[in-house]
């Protein structure tokens, strides 16, 4: 598997599926289809992946969260694994760069990284605007972390910023 700028760690961080390769029938370290810019695709390995057979489906949206050489960052991480994200790709971005995306985190990581800080506080402290928008009670969501709810963490390799997007099912 390749080093990806945007991704850490994709053995632990991406999320595989046991159907067989669209393009090698393969099944090992297969990706879910459901994330590329190609119809019809139920999942590509990471070989086929990395090759460039497939690329992940990268929305304007997310594109239009950078201001400069917009068109080879977002190249960049058509090339990056997906998140298995729940909902949306909500790629986050700091210092005009898609940031790396450092997986999954429970409720233990965040008290960790607390240290002796309040971990509720902590992880308020981290959520992305648009999470943050949604908060009604932040009990209630870090309760959930786990269960119906996923904590998505991105670390800035610039300035070591870490932003946390929560997705529920
Ligand atoms: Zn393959
Ligand atoms: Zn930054």
């Amino acid at each position: 598997m390749n080093n990806y700028e945007y991704f850490d760690n994709v053995k632990k961080n991406a999320a595989f599926i046991e159907d067989k390769c669209h393009i090698c029938g393969k099944s090992d370290n297969c990706l879910d289809g459901v994330y590329f810019d190609q119809e019809g695709i139920n999942a590509v390995c990471m070989s086929c992946f990395d090759k460039g057979a497939v690329s992940v489906y990268i929305s304007g949206y997310i594109k239009s969260r950078v201001i400069n050489n917009v068109e080879e960052k977002a190249e960049k991480l058509s090339h990056t694994p997906p998140v298995p994200w729940i909902q949306n790709n909500d790629w986050q971005i700091c210092c005009d760069d898609f940031m790396l995306y450092i997986g999954e985190w429970e409720q233990s990581d965040f008290i960790n990284a607390a240290g002796d800080g309040n971990a509720v506080e902590f992880f308020y402290g981290l959520l992305c605007d648009s999470t943050k928008a949604k908060v009604d009670d932040i009990n209630v969501l870090w309760e959930d972390i786990g269960y119906d709810t996923v904590a998505y963490v991105f670390k800035c390799k610039k300035c070591n910023r870490i932003k946390v997007v929560c997705q529920s099912y």
